[in-house]
């Protein structure tokens, strides 16, 4: 591992005037997914700032309505948190979904959207991968790409998102609330995340010298009928090869407003309101879920060890928006 400088932090003030200041820096708080990048030397910051003491560590009430989750709330404790249990039980299903007890005890807010790809040439640098080093190629393309994308790929880069927690956030149009020297900015969750274009090495559209303060939940919840439904290789500590955040608004049988966003499909979490739009008005069942299903993943396309996905998508959107009507929780 490159050496590299510690800087600990008690003021967001302070800690965006360090990540300003010409190193080439990286901030560190459950250090859950950077702490192994390092060591694989896919990172390799001059300088980490520790921002585990800056005061970002509460859930609160919006004054504009929903909830204000701290950057530096634990995943666990979010997760638990009975205003999140109650008003917006996606979330909790999801976060809960995602890695072991253990991590989600490190793992916080602000850092678990930052999570990188878990493709496997990402971590081995005797491989040629365009996200670690841009220009060198794509591995996965020709290679085993079972975990890989089926929607939004580009010729650079086929890698996927890794995180639970933002395709719950994305389904429940959450908001990152960011800050710079330059002042405060809010990032809309569906835009947090880019698509691979000609540039995977850049994943998401949070700019070098910012950090994130908080996250926004709107005051819809979507609390009576959500669910998050993950298809893993094993029932825990395991990325999703599909998953799916389902949250719907309904009058007896009859579907108000419906959201849905994947996850292992793309680099970022997919959604396709649109394909929602389709939901309106219409009885929730299974024959009108196929076609939302088709809707969504139009245009998929698998690369030999991942086109499995396409079909399991399909199926794990119909079950999961079932399961959403039905008051059915993860499964
Ligand atoms: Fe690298 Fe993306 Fe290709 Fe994986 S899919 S090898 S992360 S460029």
């Amino acid at each position: 591992m490159r050496s590299f400088s510690y800087t600990r932090v008690l003021e967001v003030e302070t800690a965006v005037q360090e990540k300003s200041a010409g190193v080439e820096a990286k901030f560190i708080a459950g250090g859950t997914n950077l702490t192994d990048l390092m060591k694989a030397k896919v990172e390799q910051p001059q300088q980490l700032i520790d921002i585990r003491r800056l005061p970002l560590k509460e859930i609160t009430e919006n004054p504009e309505g929903g909830l204000r989750l701290g950057a530096l709330v634990t995943n666990a404790q979010t997760a638990y948190h009975p205003e999140i249990e109650n008003r917006y039980p996606l979330l909790s299903q999801a976060i809960l979904a995602g890695a072991s007890a253990q991590l989600r005890n490190m793992a916080t807010n602000g850092g678990n959207p930052l999570q990188r790809t878990r493709c496997y040439y990402f971590y081995d640098t005797a491989t040629a991968c365009n996200k670690r080093e841009p220009g060198s190629g794509c591995s996965a393309i020709n290679g085993f790409n079972r975990i890989h994308a089926i929607l939004g790929t580009s010729e650079s880069c086929i890698a996927v998102h890794p995180s639970d927690m933002a395709v719950a956030l994305t389904a429940l149009e959450a908001k990152v609330n960011v800050r710079s020297q330059n002042g405060e900015r809010v990032i809309p969750f569906v835009d947090f995340h880019r698509l691979p274009g000609d540039t995977p090495h850049i994943d998401t559209n949070l700019q070098a010298d910012e950090i994130i303060t908080s996250i926004d939940l709107p005051t819809q919840g979507f609390a009576e009928h959500a669910t998050y439904l993950k298809i893993r290789d094993r029932e825990s500590y395991a990325f999703a090869l599909v998953s799916v955040a389902a949250a719907l608004e309904m009058e007896g049988n009859i579907i108000k407003n419906a959201r849905i966003a994947l996850g292992g499909v793309a680099h970022k979490p997919w959604r396709k309101p649109e394909a929602e739009a389709l939901l309106n008005g219409k009885e929730a069942n299974a024959a009108n879920f196929q076609p939302v299903a088709e809707a969504l993943i139009a245009g998929a396309q698998g690369y030999g060890h991942n086109d499995f996905k396409i079909e399991l998508a399909k199926r794990a959107i119909v079950r999961a928006l079932l399961q959403a009507a039905n008051k059915e929780e993860q499964s």
